[in-house]
């Protein structure tokens, strides 16, 4: 966190109304939550749909939402780029799934043939594909976060393709993701996903990824439930597989 910014930290719930299909909103309360359990003094902000987003948050969230939502969130985002501007240049964080992130590229195109102007944050664009992309996904992050493999669901008609030299938030091993074998989109505080659930308490590790980049190294946090969860999340999607692989183990050891 910059000196410039509130001792308590912001978390931005932008256009919940919009934005928030299959409980994205948990998203800013596992956020706010696992850094009041550290004694860091956390508030969530919710930014009412259309409303002007303020420079003033340490954290952007995104979330989902089908194209109608998303069309009338992208006008609202686009009227507030100089702030989002403005704070990501002082340290903010955004953190976009599935519709928001398409809305962080440069557009999107529905399969009406609507073109969504996006933010442009990031070099991607988004087409509607012929099918809708349904399910349990599992992703192998970028090697350089450290992070673990993350579950998440998914359901989305868009393809996301990244411009050359833009990092993908990791590869797909069960699902579509960006639809071209990789998924989101990991940039300088700026992390996209396709990934609902939602996310965050499905992953406290990519949680505090995103926290660490706001307030520095975080102390670990038990997260008992949370890591039950992902690992009966991640025999669901990766299916007979890790149950094969704990069979052939046994089998190995007689
Ligand atoms: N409208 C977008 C699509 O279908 C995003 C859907 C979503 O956020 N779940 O691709």
């Amino acid at each position: 966190m910059t000196s410039t910014r509130a001792s308590e930290v912001r978390v931005g719930l932008v256009y919940p109304e919009l934005l928030g299909t299959y409980g994205d909103r948990g998203n800013g309360v596992v956020l706010v939550q696992r850094l009041r359990r550290r004694g860091i003094a956390a508030t969530l902000v919710e930014v009412a749909a259309g409303a002007i987003i303020p420079a003033s948050l340490d954290v952007y969230l995104l979330g989902g939402g089908e194209d109608n939502p998303q069309s009338a969130a992208a006008q609202g985002m686009r009227a507030s780029r100089s702030n989002i501007e403005e704070a990501r240049a002082g340290g903010a964080v955004v953190f976009a799934v599935c519709a928001g992130f398409q809305n962080l590229g440069v557009t999107y195109e529905t399969g009406n043939g609507e073109h969504i102007e996006g933010l442009g944050l990031i070099d991607a664009t988004t087409v509607a594909g012929p099918d809708r992309l349904i399910g349990e996904v599992v992703v192998e992050p970028e090697r350089q976060t450290g992070m673990p493999l993350l579950t998440g669901f998914e359901n989305h008609a868009g393809r996301t393709r990244l411009g050359a030299g833009t990092r993908p938030l990791g590869s797909v091993r069960v699902g579509g993701g960006n639809g071209d074998g990789v998924d989101g989109v990991l940039g300088d505080r700026i992390l996209g996903t396709y990934l609902h659930g939602p996310v965050l308490p499905r992953n406290p590790a990519l949680a505090d990824y995103l926290l660490e980049w706001v307030v520095g190294t975080l102390p670990p946090l038990p997260s008992r439930l949370e890591e039950q969860l992902r690992a009966e999340r991640l025999e669901v999607a990766l299916g007979g597989r890790v149950g094969r692989w704990r069979e052939r183990r046994h089998l190995a050891r007689g």
